[in-house]
């Protein structure tokens, strides 16, 4: 069990390091900012849509690695993807980092399983799900 907690904390390390996706987008067609005060996470999510598809998405900001790497894992996970997609892996994501294993099973969540440990830490829960919050603001709001 702990052979998998370390790799669960290199993956993190590692998106924190080297984040996929972390760049200014030209041309966006959606953007939103977030931050969590509580650790002083601030970042920003870039988004172009094709319809109904995640056709790309970027970010970029300042925090803590936890919600560096879940904000890269994140960008992985949902490029490519329906909005309705994207929908439910937060959903999914969410019951995963609040301990909820009904709503968010590890088993199905691929790479975003490395934030399983977080629910034994509620002051990082905020940093994991910041990204994805932010994601769902871009998607929401009404253009850039
Ligand atoms: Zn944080």
């Amino acid at each position: 069990m702990s052979s998998l907690r370390e790799l669960y904390q290199n993956v993190i390390l590692e998106h924190n390091r080297s984040p996929r996706n972390y760049r200014v987008m030209d041309g966006a067609d959606r953007r939103a900012e977030g931050n969590n005060p509580l650790c002083g996470d601030q970042l920003t999510v870039w988004l172009k849509l094709d319809g109904d598809v995640i056709s790309d998405i970027t970010f970029q900001g300042l925090g803590c690695a936890i919600s560096r790497a879940s904000a890269s894992l994140m960008t992985a996970a949902v490029k490519g993807k329906s909005r309705a997609t994207a929908d439910e892996l937060f959903e999914r994501f969410h019951g995963l980092v609040i301990g909820d294993r009904a709503a968010g099973d590890p088993e199905t969540l691929g790479k975003l399983a490395v934030f399983s440990g977080i629910s034994a830490y509620p002051a990082r829960v905020k940093c994991a799900s910041l990204p994805w919050h932010t994601l769902k603001a871009a998607l929401e709001g009404e253009g850039c």
